[in-house]
């Protein structure tokens, strides 16, 4: 196996397969000069561009700037596997373990979001290669089956559409020898493209009329008498209100610090597949699927089928967000390892791109909200990789909360409740270490490693 994972990563690029494309757009212009606005979005992800285009269509008078401190689509959104979700919390079973009284309601608001989500793709004329196949969880040791059965009765009891596979119809959908059972849930859910979706919103927001400003980092932030000032290298901007949509990132603010841990997820993609090599396994649906690996491996297809293969952790002290180790290929020896073990069928297949992304892991598990300087700020993040669609929801939420909305959905335990605190360095360093040492074996060897993440999971930890 070593001579082979080597040899595939041989020839790699360490960048995100998404963000190596011909459609990149060139960079807005850095702000610069004195600005006076009604709102200013912090952070060009899904989150800032989802929050300037809901403001921009709720207040069409609105001056509205966007600061990105690097590339649009060059933090997490960027990078997913690009797995569309239906849940606003990270799957139906969090929301039972966080918010058991608001499951309903929060079922209610994923689909409203995933609506919304569909009409502005079609509004905005935003071709991201989306597919809607559905998302589909497989088991892959006998052990994980009850909790997937659980998981899918949990899914019929709250309406959906979902299909229990054993694991012969698991592998009619995707052939491996690992799979033992799925839960496939066809109506909702699907796949796309996310940088094209993050370039698609950024030229839906600058055709609204939002200031769209790159390479424009936000220096300080501080309170006046009637709003807030925003600093960058090259202006000022003030505003009434100022939306921190920095995801993984605090953007000076301690309290997210203390709440967010910034982990890396790594990702491979493939060659693009041969008719032939895909008929290996199969994959006639092409949709989205998780995996109960302790890790949680994802993989999809892409437009010109190449699987893209994700999920194996790593924390770097401080919440550094862009490792060295990221460029080397030793990093991804064991994703690859884990493709193989996957798909042995396709053996012959080597990897194109290999990138790390930043996860904004939150105890709560998905995007929580935090208002400063007595409400004329909002952050919202914490989705702990499940934002594709869910940022939608986080901006809306959030734009709520910072607009002062009074419809009771804004008086949710989702919109009121923050995530709890994480500890700080360097016990979140150590702390990271074990757990992550853990995850990655623990399916393997068990021993330790499962007593140290049962420990784990008693403080409140939801791996
Ligand atoms: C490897 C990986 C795989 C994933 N897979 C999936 C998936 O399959 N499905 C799914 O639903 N989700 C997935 N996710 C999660 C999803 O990508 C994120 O939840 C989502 O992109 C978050 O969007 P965001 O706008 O909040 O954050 P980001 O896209 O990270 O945007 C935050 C932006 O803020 C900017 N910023 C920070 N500080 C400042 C400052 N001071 N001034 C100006 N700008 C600043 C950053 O440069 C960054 O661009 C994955 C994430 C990763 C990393």
């Amino acid at each position: 196996m070593k001579s082979i994972v080597e040899q595939s990563l041989s020839s790699t690029k360490f960048m995100p397969f998404w963000l190596d494309s011909p459609d990149a757009p060139s960079a807005s212009p850095a702000f610069s000069g004195f600005q006076e606005v009604d709102l200013v979005v912090i952070g060009g992800g899904f989150t800032g561009l989802w929050t300037a285009i809901l403001a921009k269509e709720a207040n069409p008078t609105w001056s509205i700037i966007v600061l990105e401190a690097g590339r649009v689509a060059h933090g997490a959104s960027g990078r997913p596997g690009g797995i569309i979700s239906t849940s606003v919390m990270h799957g139906l079973a969090n929301e039972d373990r966080v918010f058991p009284d608001d499951i309903d309601i929060l079922e209610r608001l994923g689909m409203e979001n995933l609506d919304g989500f569909k009409k502005a793709l079609a509004d905005y004329g935003i071709d991201a290669d989306v597919e809607w196949n559905g998302e589909m969880t497989i088991a892959v040791k006998p052990e994980h089956v009850a909790d997937l059965k659980e998981e899918y009765e949990l899914h019929l009891k709250h309406g959906h559409e979902v299909q229990f596979l054993d694991a012969e119809q698991t592998r009619k959908q995707l052939k491996s020898p690992m799979f033992v059972a799925g839960m496939w849930s066809q109506k909702r859910s699907g796949i796309i493209n996310p940088a094209k979706l993050a370039w698609g919103l950024k030229a839906a927001a600058i055709k609204l009329g939002v200031q769209v400003h790159e390479n424009s980092k936000m220096t300080e932030l501080s309170e006046l008498a009637d709003g807030m000032l925003v600093r960058t290298e090259g202006g000022k901007i003030s505003a009434p209100k100022v939306f921190l949509a920095t995801n993984a990132w605090h953007a000076g603010q301690r309290d997210i610090k203390r709440r967010i841990i910034a982990v890396r997820d790594h990702v491979l993609a493939t060659e693009p597949l041969s008719q032939e090599q895909l008929a290996r396994i199969g994959w006639g649906n092409r949709q989205g699927i998780y995996d109960t690996r302790t890790q949680l491996n994802y993989m999809r297809l892409t437009a010109d089928n190449r699987v893209i293969f994700g999920g194996s952790v790593s924390y770097h002290f401080n919440g550094d967000t862009a490792p060295k180790c990221d460029a080397r290929a030793d990093t991804y020896y064991s994703l690859a390892e884990a493709f193989y073990t996957t798909f042995p069928s396709l053996k012959d297949v080597r990897f194109s791109h290999a990138w790390g992304g930043p996860i904004d892991y939150s105890m709560r598990f998905s995007v929580f909200f935090r208002k400063y300087f007595s409400g004329k700020v909002v952050y919202a993040g914490g989705y702990t990789g499940f934002g594709v669609a869910g940022s939608r929801f986080g901006a809306s939420m959030g734009l709520g909360i910072l607009t002062n909305n009074p419809d009771p959905i804004y008086k949710l335990a989702i919109a009121i409740e923050p995530s709890g605190y994480i500890p700080p360095e360097p016990f979140r360093w150590i702390g990271a270490k074990i757990t992550f040492a853990a995850l990655s074996k623990v399916d393997e060897k068990g021993g330790w490693r499962r007593l140290w993440l049962n420990f784990v999971k008693v403080l409140g930890f939801p791996f």
